[in-house]
């Protein structure tokens, strides 16, 4: 089965709209850019029209990499105090010579609609309701529209960042999968990969998971985007492991889907507070 992120992400913007509407009035967004990473300023663009289709106020403000620090934890406390703003994103990377930590924990975690803030990635590994990253949310919402079953199931996640691979991990655990955790010192990586029911690989390097380290009619979720000779592509060799799962989302066209709609749904929740 293909596991396209189209349907279930235009449900949840058609869903999130008509909470906007119902809200009666336009819940602010702002967006923090530094620096001029062309993907960066692509998917602050995705993210800002679709904000407008769903009745959201987006607003970006474009810094450069040259940015005191400072300057820009100024203006996060000053978007945490604006009323009509109920979302704030800082879109990563930063520069790296930005503490990124500081910089993100600087936003309140009321208006943290990444999840990225210590306070509700804590939430989500305790099972409280808190803001969750976007993409693992919105795999959350691939497996329960395509009715993949997870509790009880194996599922192992590649990949350990705060953005993707803990909440993910921690949101397959809250569904009652037993949860693995693999990462860049794990040994015998494929050991590992060859158990799970469900396998979400989230590590940045094109083709990376083969078709011998999947088990036969395993779900496959791919969640990398590596561009490569002008096209883009996943974590997962896609052509040879289609072959072998159960389930496999595409790239393009799977989990990023979803991430743009599941950012905007968390806006409508923080507005809603
Ligand atoms: P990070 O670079 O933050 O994390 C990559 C993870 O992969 C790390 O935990 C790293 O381990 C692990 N890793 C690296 N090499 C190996 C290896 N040889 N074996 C096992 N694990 C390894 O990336 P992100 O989590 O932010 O993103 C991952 C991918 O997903 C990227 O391609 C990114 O573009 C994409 N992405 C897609 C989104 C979407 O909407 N579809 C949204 C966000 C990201 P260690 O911690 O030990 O270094």
């Amino acid at each position: 089965m293909l596991l396209e992120g189209k349907s279930p992400a235009e449900k949840i913007l058609l869903e999130t709209r008509n909470k906007a509407v119902r809200l009666g009035f336009s819940p602010g967004l702002a967006i923090i850019r530094v620096g001029e990473d062309p993907a960066s300023k692509t998917y602050v663009g995705t993210k800002l029209r679709k904000a407008e289709e769903c009745g959201i106020s987006g607003k970006e403000y474009a810094l450069t990499a040259h940015t005191p620090e400072k300057k820009i934890t100024d203006l996060i406390r000053r978007l945490n105090k604006d009323k009509k703003i109920h979302g704030i994103i800082v879109q990563l990377p930063l520069p790296a010579h930005f503490n990124t930590e500081k910089v993100l924990n600087t936003i309140s975690p009321d208006k943290d609609v990444d999840g990225l803030h210590p306070l509700n990635l804590g939430k989500l590994f305790k099972g409280k309701p808190a803001f969750v990253s976007a993409t693992p949310q919105g795999i959350m919402e691939i497996l329960n529209f395509y009715k993949i079953r997870i509790a009880g199931k194996n599922a192992v996640v590649v990949g350990r960042s705060d953005m993707v691979g803990k909440p993910m991990a921690a949101l397959l655990l809250n569904a009652d999968a037993t949860v693995e955790i693999c990462h860049s010192k794990t040994h015998n990586l494929a050991e590992h990969t060859k158990r799970a029911d469900i396998l979400v690989v989230a590590v940045g390097k094109p083709h990376f998971i083969t078709a011998d380290m999947v088990k036969e009619g395993a779900t496959v979720i791919d969640v990398g985007i590596n561009r490569t000779e002008g096209k883009i592509v996943g974590d997962v060799d896609f052509e040879k492991v289609s072959k072998k799962a159960g389930a496999i989302t595409p790239v393009p066209g799977g989990v990023g889907l979803l991430t743009a709609a599941c950012l905007l749904k968390n806006v409508l929740k923080a507005a809603g507070r």
